[in-house]
């Protein structure tokens, strides 16, 4: 027999459009009994609102550790926590209207780790994915009041854990928020062929910050798979604060970030 709160988890997780294997897997049980819950009429429904009470961190859920690895570097580079009300908060993730595949991937992921309803909010350029829960501040400790680069950003043992197994997802995530790909094209002395200009091309990967901390997190990552990044400061008006400037662009640095982050889209 499973608890009332296992069975009320399965059932939101399904509501949510989760997979039964996934179900089985966030809750801890067999799949047989996820389909049993779905299907079957043995246990009554709880109340929407205890439902919806699911937290993935307060109730002990497994997280599904890529998703998370890979929201939790948006939410560094875009995102926000507010208060709505006391104890209601609302996680939004700023998403350029240039990049459409970036938008979805951001629902996507934020589904994935935490299947409450999600809702966008029309911005100039862009769009604001939002989400509202008591929880967010459990999911992102890192909340607090300010810019985030005018507080300490620490990550939490739990979080440390994640990014470590995947710094893949939460690279990608960083580059994807303030980060980029560019292409650099510089003109060769000689001409091709056909008698046209000829150019080389040097692709790299760029991520820039004000927070040092933010700046840490990911060379952290890069430094766990080996791959090459220099740092560069740009200085601003001191009434500004100074941005930090992660570069990769050796050769075989490129190609290691183009095989799990690669150009926006
Ligand atoms: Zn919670």
């Amino acid at each position: 027999m499973y608890s009332r709160k296992i069975v009320d988890k399965a059932l939101a997780l399904h509501r949510f459009g989760w997979s039964n294997q996934y179900v089985a897997r966030a809750c801890g049980v067999s799949e047989k009994a996820v389909t049993h819950w779905i299907n079957g009429t043995r246990r009554a429904r709880a109340k929407d609102a205890e439902r919806t009470a699911y937290c993935p961190r307060c109730d002990d859920a497994q997280l599904d550790a890529p998703a998370y690895s890979y929201l939790l570097g948006l939410y560094l580079g875009d995102g926000y926590i507010g208060a709505i009300s006391k104890g209601v908060y609302y996680l939004s993730i700023i998403c350029s209207d240039t990049w459409p595949g970036l938008k979805a991937e951001c629902e996507t992921a934020l589904a994935r780790v935490y299947p409450v309803s999600v809702f966008k909010v029309q911005r100039e350029g862009a769009t604001e994915v939002k989400s509202t829960s008591k929880h967010w501040p459990c999911v992102f400790p890192q909340r607090g009041k300010g810019p985030k680069h005018s507080r300490p950003i620490v990550l939490e043992p739990w979080q440390k854990t994640i990014v470590d197994e995947h710094p893949e997802a939460l690279i990608r995530g960083l580059i994807h928020s303030d980060g980029c790909r560019v292409t650099n094209r510089i003109r060769k002395k000689t001409q091709s062929a056909d008698g046209q200009a000829d150019y080389y091309e040097y692709p790299r990967y760029h991520f820039t910050n004000a927070s040092t901390d933010i700046i840490h997190i990911l060379t952290r990552g890069l430094d766990r798979l080996d791959i090459a990044w220099k740092v560069h400061v740009i200085k601003q008006e001191p009434r500004y604060r100074d941005r930090h400037v992660v570069s990769v662009s050796r050769k075989d640095a490129v190609a290691r970030m183009d095989a799990f982050v690669g150009p926006k889209y």
